[in-house]
């Protein structure tokens, strides 16, 4: 059998379950094991461990299909992890409404780098390492086994297939093309998702429980979307009664969905404003003019990829929450998040704190937020829980 054999001691974390091997702890490759490969993973000592698929060219070289030294990995294993990451959605997926949700949640619904997101008859997968890559036809045929889809599409085209010295692929894997723009239904709102060109696989589906909060605090408010993308918070914004919505994106496509996501839940265009531009300096050109609003969100990208970028992110988040304090009125709600995974829940409220501080507003939590629960984080693997966000009022 091909295998991995751990250095001594370095057998840690793999008895707490985390599915991560680096490979700074092997100490040899056995039986040349190609890209993608099942291997045994062994300690120092012989015991087989788990077996995981190999990666020759990412840092992380392993990564664990199953902890389960006896168990095959074939297409019936993955039937097997695909019902029941399935099974966990049943319900979120009970009504026959057109949904957007995520199946399958890579690492933490033990399928390291496989995503599966749904959006109404269609399915889009994205197969990020080379484990992922390895078994995309096992995969492919169990879904369609599994699900009733017209059609499964790839958008395995993220920049991270280069860390596994994988090229970026994008097309249909089974089934029809989905169309342009397919519709899903979210609470009240309805979203056009563009499943073949949008960002990820197309919608933010994390962002759903916290699209729904606005419910809550929108009634009556003149709200800000920073980084609108598509337009969702803001949409979600009207249908709880917000007077009216500001959508700032530097993408112009994203807008243009937007404007067409609005007219599709039927809202007001004169209660809604487009503002295609940086974020940071549309803020500080309204705070110079003075211009205020009651609800601000700031959902920005990830900007911290690395542990070198974490200064430079740090700082970025905290000038746009720095800019949000100073435009939002007495009493005014600030939903800010951060999807950098390098970015604790800790560092983010010490940052936002900060930033009211020199903003020279008090403010208080009224909500402490996270990615939906369809993009659940198992308890071994903590990296799975990159989305934060933190509802403040200010006083
Ligand atoms: N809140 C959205 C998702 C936001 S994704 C939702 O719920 O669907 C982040 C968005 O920020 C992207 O649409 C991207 O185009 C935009 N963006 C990135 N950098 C930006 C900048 N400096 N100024 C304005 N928009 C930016």
């Amino acid at each position: 059998m091909k295998a991995v054999v751990l250095k001594r001691g370095r057998e840690k974390s793999l008895m707490r379950r985390h599915p991560w091997i680096f490979s700074g702890a092997i100490a040899r490759v056995e039986g040349k094991p190609r890209r993608g490969e099942t291997v045994d993973i062994l300690a120092a000592e012989g015991a087989v461990l788990a077996r995981g698929s190999y990666s020759p060219a990412s840092q992380i070289t392993v990564r664990v299909w199953t902890f389960d030294p006896q168990e095959d990995v074939s297409p019936e294993f993955f039937h097997g992890r695909l019902e029941r990451a399935i099974d966990s959605r049943r319900a979120l997926i009970a009504d026959e409404g057109p949904h957007g949700v995520r199946l399958v949640n890579a690492e933490s619904d033990a399928l390291p780098g496989i995503i599966v997101d749904r959006y109404a008859e269609f399915i889009a997968v994205q197969f990020l390492t080379a484990g992922a890559e390895y078994w995309k036809g096992a995969v492919v045929g169990e879904l369609s086994r599994l699900m009733g889809v017209s059609g499964i599409y790839e958008r395995s085209d993220a920049d991270v297939r280069e860390k596994e010295d994988l090229p970026k692929l994008a097309g249909v894997l089974a089934g029809r093309e989905p169309p342009d723009l397919v519709e899903i239904r979210e609470g009240p709102c309805r979203y056009l998702v563009d499943l073949k060109r949008g960002h990820k696989t197309g919608f933010y589906l994390d962002q759903r429980e916290n699209r729904g909060m606005m419910g809550e605090f929108a009634r009556g408010a003149d709200v800000l979307n920073c980084f609108s993308y598509t337009g969702g918070f803001g949409i979600a914004a009207l249908h709880a009664g917000a007077a009216r919505v500001t959508n700032v994106d530097s993408s112009a496509s994203a807008l243009e969905l937007a404007r067409k996501n609005a007219e599709l839940n039927g809202l007001d265009a004169s209660s809604l404003e487009y503002v295609e531009g940086d974020v940071f300096t549309v803020m500080r050109r309204w705070r110079d003019a003075g211009r205020c609003f009651d609800l601000i969100v700031l959902d920005p990208p990830k900007f911290a990829e690395s542990q070198s970028q974490l200064m430079r992110a740090s700082r970025g988040y905290k000038d746009i929450n720095l800019l949000a304090f100073k435009l939002l009125s007495r009493g005014g709600t600030l939903f800010t998040f951060s999807c950098s995974g390098l970015v604790s829940a800790e560092l983010f409220q010490k940052i936002v704190a900060d930033a009211a501080l020199d903003a020279g507003r008090e403010a208080q939590i009224v909500r402490r937020l996270a990615q939906a629960s369809d993009h659940p984080t198992l308890l071994s693997f903590p990296e799975g829980a990159y989305l934060k966000g933190l509802i403040c009022r200010v006083g």
